[in-house]
This record gives structure tokens, sequence and C-alpha cells, in this order.
């Protein structure tokens, strides 16, 4: 029986009385029942009731080469035929993930030319704080173990995930978490800047918080710093230029590994493949996932730099992790096929050197002005229009992240999907955007801000 059997009530009843959905507010869901998405093609998404939206926000930060890509599902379909699973465990492997791991060091920053798969972006992080404290250990530095982030960071939901991340309302409910994480400012420069303090030197005081940490615990009990490129779900805060060329000077200074979690801009989303490539770092791992295989199926891969590679290599022993599901043949034949589409339709050349700057231009020219909105910035197809009450003193609407939520319901309504995080919309549409879709997305946007201000007003 197919899901076109039901009416949107009974599917909105049965989601209800049996699915827990991810982040969720469960009394609050059940009071207004799901949005039921059955289809999609191209930039849209189709509702149960057909409504057709324009997706800025490529699923999850995901779908980087769009929807409907026969190309991807028929890699699926043939991969399962001839080989749907077998495991990477015992002295085996399996033709999909020996490939997509060349092709992957091919694309990758210099110097990272090895992976490990796992199926979410969680479990890649997983991996990387366990392999980082495995290479410490077998340099004979078992207490060089510590890993300093940063505070609102994301690096997904798991034990490990959520204590690596930021986030203060995840660490209440956490009950105990991965111990020697440790978690210092970030480089947000439009609240944390100081009154006349340019960007540049804002930048270098931010990461002057990760030496300081580094002096405090000392060099020799610090493993690593981890930190997303761009911070995705903590509101697409965006560094200044000077802080990832001096992080990674401090990193070396004091022989931290540095860590990127490119879950979110891996694979295009800044206009080069990686954001190591946008800033010019050369990191010792890298996590990726989401639009390796755009989301057609659950993959990740951690790259690791050839440091950390050479040492497992040199050293031996056993590294004791893996997952049922490392080197999936079936999604590493996805991955693969996506790949080739993000190349052969020069998709991150087309970010970087049209659709990222005209949409950058587009925020400004006819968001930016808003009277609801205090700052637009973006890199690449990655976006965020700040929510203010008032443009000059930056003061938010009461009570925080009402006022994006307001935004995010109107846009919504005029059949435009973006996301809200606290007082932040957030936008990273599929790379397939062009420069139509992007002026259509405006369009859209400016009108729910319209509308908002209007609720927000009266209220
Ligand atoms: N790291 C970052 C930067 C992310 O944005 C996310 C997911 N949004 C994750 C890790 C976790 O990935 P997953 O949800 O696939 O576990």
């Amino acid at each position: 029986m197919t899901y076109q059997n039901y009416s949107l009530k009974q599917l909105q009843q049965i989601d209800a009385a049996h699915h827990l959905h991810p982040f969720t507010d469960h009394k609050e869901l059940r009071e207004i029942g799901s949005r039921i998405i059955t289809r999609a093609d191209g930039p849209f998404i189709y509702d149960s009731e057909g409504t057709e939206i324009l997706d800025g926000m490529a699923g999850l930060w995901c779908v980087n080469v769009g929807y409907g890509r026969n190309e991807l599902a028929d890699a699926a379909y043939r991969q399962m035929k001839e080989l749907p699973y077998y495991n990477s465990f015992f002295k085996c492997s399996t033709p999909t993930p020996v490939l997509l791991s060349r092709r992957l060091a091919e694309i990758a920053p210099k110097g990272v030319s090895q992976v490990f798969y796992g199926s979410s972006g969680s479990e890649a992080n997983d991996t990387a704080l366990r392999l980082v404290r495995h290479y410490w250990a077998l340099m004979g530095k078992p207490e060089k173990n510590r890993i300093i982030s940063r505070k609102n960071a994301y690096h997904g939901s798991t034990v490990a995930g959520t204590s690596l991340g930021g986030m203060d309302a995840m660490h209440k409910q956490l009950g105990g978490a991965v111990p020697n994480i440790v978690h210092v400012m970030m480089p947000y420069a439009y609240e944390l800047a100081l009154p006349g303090e340019s960007d540049h030197d804002f930048g270098l005081r931010a990461a002057k918080a990760v030496e300081d940490a580094i002096v405090e615990a000392g060099q020799e009990n610090v493993a690593a710093f981890i930190g997303e490129p761009i911070m995705g779900a903590g509101g697409v805060k965006i560094p200044p230029a000077s802080y990832w060329p001096e992080v990674q000077r401090i990193c070396r200074k004091y022989d931290v590994l540095l860590m990127l979690d490119e879950v979110i801009t891996g694979y295009g989303r800044t206009g080069e493949w990686f954001a190591a490539d946008y800033y010019g770092i050369q990191p010792d791992t890298i996590t990726t996932a989401k639009a390796l295989t755009s989301g057609y199926q659950p993959l990740s891969a951690l790259l690791v730099g050839e440091r950390v590679a050479a040492t497992l290599v040199e050293k031996g022993g056993e590294f004791y992790h893996g997952y049922t599901y490392s080197g999936h043949p079936v999604a590493c034949a996805v991955a693969l096929a996506n790949l080739d589409i993000i190349a052969r339709e020069g998709l991150v050349e087309r970010v970087k050197t049209d659709t990222g700057p005209y949409f950058a231009k587009a925020l400004q020219e006819r968001i930016a002005g808003h009277d609801l909105v205090g700052e637009v910035r973006s890199v690449g197809l990655m976006g965020a229009i700040e929510i203010v009450k008032d443009k000059a003193t930056k003061e938010r609407f009461l009570p925080a992240g009402s006022a994006a939520v307001t935004v995010r319901d109107h846009a919504i309504a005029n059949n435009m999907m973006l996301r809200a995080t606290g007082d932040t919309m957030i936008l990273s549409p599929p790379l397939i955007w062009t420069r139509d879709t992007i002026d259509m997305a405006c369009e859209r946007i400016a009108k729910a801000l319209d509308l908002a201000k209007n609720d927000l007003r009266k209220a």
C-alpha cells in the first residue's frame, strides 16, 4: 500500500501515534501536525496537498545537486542488484568505497589522502575524536587528549557529537559529556566584536582564545582544535578572513592537530570543493557527510591527513573502531555518481564565479535594507539574515528567537522553505540554483519580511 491511499489527516495521526521526530517538541507537534513532504524535483519540494515550495535549505544542507536525479537512483539500483552490502571489516573491501576513496583524495585539500566512512556526520565526528586521541597515544603521548571546540558549535547529536558541540541546551540534556573537551568563544563579529574593533582585529582576538585555551591546559595536554569553517546550525556565522590562518598558525606553533567539520561546507557550498581551500588552510582531519551523496543515501567520510594516516600505518596495531555500514557499497556508488554530476555540471565553479556573487549581491540589495534586517552575510550559497527590532542598536525582539520564527512561518506560507536559528534566518540552497531562482527566493523572503513586520509591530 502506498501513501497515496492515506489522507493528510490520517498520515498526521499515524505520525503522531508512532513517530518521534528529531529536535522536536513532541507536545507542540502533536497539536499542529506534521507537514508531509511527498515528492521533489529540481529546486522544489511538494507537500501532500500539492503545494510547491522552493527549498532554500537543500533539505538539511545536503541536496546539493537538487532533487529528481535519475542518475543517482540508477547508481543505487545497479549496485543493489550486484552487491547490496558487504562490510569492510576482516581484511575485506568492496569496489565502490575503494574507488570513492581515491576520488576523494583527488579533490581533497593538499595533504589529505585517506578516508574513513560512516553513515552520518555525527558518526564521522565520533570517529574523528577517537582517531586523534588514538594518534597521540600511538605517538607515546596519551595524555595529549584535550579537544578545544567553540561555544555554539554543532558537531552532531551522538554523545561525542554533542560533547564536541557547544550548544548549551543540548549539553543540559546530556547528563555528562565526553571528558576533556572545552569550548572557547566563536568568531561572530556581529554580536561579539567590541565597539570600534575591526573585523580583522576581532578575528585575531577570537583566534587568541584558542591559544589561551592551549596555554592554560599546557600544550602537552592538547590533542586538537575542532571547528566548522563557517558555523552552520549555530547561525551561518562567517569568521573574519584573519581567523582561520591565525588558528592554523597557533595549532602548528603548539603542535595541536587541526580538525575541520565540513559536514555542511564540503562538496561545493562555498564555491570551492572544501572550505579549507576557501580559507587556504591545511587541516589534519576533515569531517564530511551530507552533500557527499547530496542526501540521496546516508554516508559520511572522514578525510584524514597524511600525518595521522601515516602514523596509523607506520605504528600499526588495531584501531578498535568501525561501523557495520562503514564504506557501504550502495551509498558509495551514489556518492561517486553524485561527485560526477557536481564535476560535470561545473557546480562548484558556478557557485564561485556566478551564483555565489549574485546571491551575495541580491541579499545586500534586496534584503539588507528591510526594517527587520540587522545584517545579511553569505559565502558561496550559504547565507544568513539577522532579524532585529532596531537596525542601529541591534536590539532583538522578545522573546528571543520568536521573530525569526514569525518570518520563517510567513516564508513557508509563501512557498519558500528556509530555517530559523535563534534570531537568524538561514539559507543553504541546492547548488543548481540559478540567478532566476535567487531572484524568486529574494522576492518571497522580502514578502515574508513585510508580513512579519506587520505582525511584530502589532504585537
Ligand atoms: N557537523 C555539522 C557541522 C553539521 O551541520 C551536522 C548536521 N547538521 C553534523 C555534524 C551532524 O551530521 P548528522 O546529522 O549527519 O549526524
